[in-house]
């Protein structure tokens, strides 16, 4: 068999077995008038399409141009990048942060920069796929703990070596589950055990905190959490993310994390956006508001439905349905109706713990809650049927 040939073998082969487990993915292209009711995306305050954001971005793009030219480190580096840092630093309460292009690039950066083979990593088990990644990019050796069990990462800490710098990470808010992680909890472990906390809080920001300040934010500064990291691309409706923290820390990424120093600075209308989105953060609290009555109507009646909802008080909120079939014949079904939500598959949750993901915004009206329970309410009649 010629070498060209194995390609095309390896390549159907990865297809017929994901296509076996029901795991094939398709992307669907949507236009500007989708007829669907999104409840498959991360727009948690319903910002992504705000005409105002889309001002700043054309204003921003007229006045320094497309794109940004250069990384950051040659002349990338804008006015308007160095203002949005300065706002994000304010808002998650710590003395500096500093802009990646996307959530994934801020945490391989952030891990790659920090960490080596004479780090030691501790990882919720349910952590971010980039987070993952970014200790796999370090050599970091690591280990995984139970979700969100403090117990098991003590037990794991005390057993490592306690020359190693030890760096523990958890998302704040779990993607594929909605729940938080416990920060308080996991700040006294480090500090017991003299490690770093860093907390992904890509779904928190906007939505979680007094000020939409995120898990972490204002109430657990910097000397608890020394890494945090935000995007920009969810409740912000924006793109990019940014690592907040001491000086000594955000010097360090700009010097050592090559996702950060190899690739072309974010379009400056991108950042101008997203400080249009922190201003409407700040003006209209409502929005959280109305997201957080989203959930919580949500919640009473598809209890009252007796669909099995999760132990989540956040936008994301799954329906776990076991097998990846009666998910995509669920997600059909709500589709037909006019829904969309996420059907989540292994490998991203385990086998059996395939899912509806739901996630409520801010942006939803009391009309598309009613026809999101009443089509869920469907799908469980027709199955004991
Ligand atoms: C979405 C997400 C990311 C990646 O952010 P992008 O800006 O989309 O690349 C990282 N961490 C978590 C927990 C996320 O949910």
């Amino acid at each position: 068999m010629s070498r060209a040939h194995r390609w095309d073998e390896r390549l159907s082969q990865a297809a017929a077995q994901r296509r076996a487990a029901d795991g094939w993915r398709q992307r669907i292209s949507l236009g500007p008038s989708a007829q669907l009711i999104d409840f498959a995306g991360n727009d948690y305050l319903g910002l992504a399409a705000d005409p105002r954001l889309a001002e700043a971005q054309a204003a921003g793009a007229k006045r320094l141009g497309a794109g940004a030219r250069a990384s950051h480190l040659v002349s990338g580096h804008l006015d308007v990048h160095q203002r949005l840092e300065e706002r994000l630093a304010e808002l998650t309460g710590r003395p500096r942060a500093l802009l990646f292009s996307t959530g994934y690039m801020a945490n391989l950066g952030v891990l790659q920069a920090l960490c080596d083979r004479h780090t030691r990593v501790f990882q919720d088990r349910l952590n971010h796929a980039s987070l993952l990644d970014g200790a796999r990019l370090a050599e970091a050796p690591s280990r995984r703990f139970h979700h969100r069990d403090l117990a098991d990462l003590e037990r794991l800490l005390e057993r490592a070596p306690r020359e190693a710098p030890a760096l523990v990470v958890s998302d704040g808010v779990f993607s594929m589950d909605g729940d938080t992680a416990d920060i308080a909890g996991l700040a006294n472990i480090c500090q017991r055990q003299g490690a770093w906390l860093m907390i992904d809080d890509a779904h928190g920001l906007g939505v979680l905190g007094e000020l939409g300040d995120g898990c972490v934010g204002q109430a657990h500064d910097h000397h608890q959490v020394p890494v945090l990291v935000g995007t920009l691309g969810k409740a912000l409706g924006s793109a990019g993310a940014f690592v907040a923290g001491d000086a000594a820390v955000i010097d360090h990424l700009i010097q050592f994390a090559r996702p950060y120093i190899y690739t072309t600075a974010q379009p400056p209308g991108v950042a101008a956006a997203t400080l249009a989105a922190l201003d409407i953060l700040e003006a209209e609290p409502e929005r959280r508001d109305r997201l957080h009555a989203n959930i919580a109507r949500f919640r009473r009646e598809a209890d009252t439905l007796g669909l099995p909802l999760s132990d989540s008080g956040t936008p994301i909120q799954p329906v776990v349905l076991g097998d990846s079939s009666r998910v995509l014949r669920w997600a059909e079904r709500l589709a037909q109706a006019g829904l969309r939500v996420g059907a989540i598959r292994a490998p991203t949750v385990a086998r059996d713990q395939a899912r509806l993901r739901i996630t409520l915004s801010a942006a939803h009206d009391a009309s598309a809650l009613d026809a999101l329970l009443e089509a869920l309410d469907g799908c469980r009649r027709e199955e004991a049927a």
